[in-house]
């Protein structure tokens, strides 16, 4: 297949494969040598709120990343390429490390905060995870359980050893998981009873579905589970929410992913009131 570009050039199949690799590998490049640096690396944090009244019951980490080189880049497009390197390990280490500093210092604030942070399946097959996450909290000062793990569909339905292992260590230290982006994948409903998650967060695609909406939440009063709205942007859809009786909901609506002092000033101000 060839496609055609402004100025009459006509690019064809392997040259847009080949821009991709040579994009993929200067990326790779870059966040090496920014995670040797220590440079580029920042995380936002993101409310979960009750969408009945707003209030913030915690918060999702979200990677941030920006190089001299290349200027910002998603996650979306950064996460991947972490993912096929080892660079993952050394960059979710970092994100959780951050996350149990800041929600140390949130738990002054507020008592029972808890941060979400997402972590890929290859940082759960390795085999010290759980230790390694239990020495972040106890050098953080905050509790084990200050922190929730965010798994995918994908990571669920591998049936590997170090997984399995790690996620029953990580229940036995109080950590709850959620189940991201709830819908997209393949996971059967008995693996998810087997898994004993504690939250499930319904993809925002579904965030105009009444009907998916509704049977989600539904389901997760059955397993006895949080669900969790994700992509909640307009009052109506809220409003839908509430009429459901989600628990909790995210989305641009309630708040946009901001530096750790926005979310320190969002928990001052609650205080006052
Ligand atoms: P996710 O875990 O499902 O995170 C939610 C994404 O939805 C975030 O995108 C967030 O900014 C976006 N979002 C939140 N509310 C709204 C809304 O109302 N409308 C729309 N359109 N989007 C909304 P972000 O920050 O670009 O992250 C994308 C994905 O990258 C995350 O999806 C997660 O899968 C991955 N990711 C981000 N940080 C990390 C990390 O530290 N480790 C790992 N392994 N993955 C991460
Ligand atoms: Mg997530
Ligand atoms: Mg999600
Ligand atoms: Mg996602």
């Amino acid at each position: 297949r060839a496609k055609r570009r402004g100025g009459g050039t006509v690019e064809t199949y392997d040259e847009s494969l080949r821009e991709a690799v040579l994009r993929h590998l200067e990326l790779e490049r870059a966040l090496r040598t920014g995670l040797d640096a220590g440079e580029g690396l920042g995380v936002a944090y993101q409310p979960i709120v009750d969408p009945a009244t707003g209030a913030c019951r915690g918060v999702e980490a979200l990677a941030r990343w920006a190089s001299p080189g290349l200027g910002p880049v998603g996650p979306d497009e950064f996460i991947p390429v972490a993912e096929r390197s080892a660079l993952i390990l050394r960059l979710g280490e970092e994100v959780l490390a951050r996350s149990y500093a800041a929600a140390n210092r949130w738990r002054q604030l507020v008592p029972d905060f808890t941060v979400a942070v997402n972590v890929s399946p290859r940082q759960l097959q390795q085999p010290d995870f759980a230790t390694r996450l239990a020495d972040l909290a106890r050098r953080s000062g905050a509790p084990v359980a200050a922190v929730h793990l965010e798994v995918t569909e994908g990571l669920v339905l591998q049936e590997d050893e170090a997984v399995e292992d790690n996620l029953n260590r990580l229940r036995a230290l109080g950590v709850r998981l959620s189940l991201d982006d709830f819908g997209t994948g393949w996971s059967s409903l008995a693996r998810l009873r087997t898994l004993a998650l504690d939250r499930l967060k319904v993809d925002r695609s579904f965030i105009g579905d009444e009907v998916v909406l509704r049977a989600c939440v539904e389901l997760g009063r059955a397993l006895g589970i949080d669900v969790v709205a994700e992509g909640v942007e307009e009052p109506a859809q809220a409003q839908v929410l509430q009429r459901l009786g989600y628990p909790l909901a995210q989305g641009y609506l309630f708040g946009r992913p901001v530096p750790e002092e926005e979310v320190t000033l969002l928990l001052l101000a609650r205080q006052r009131v």
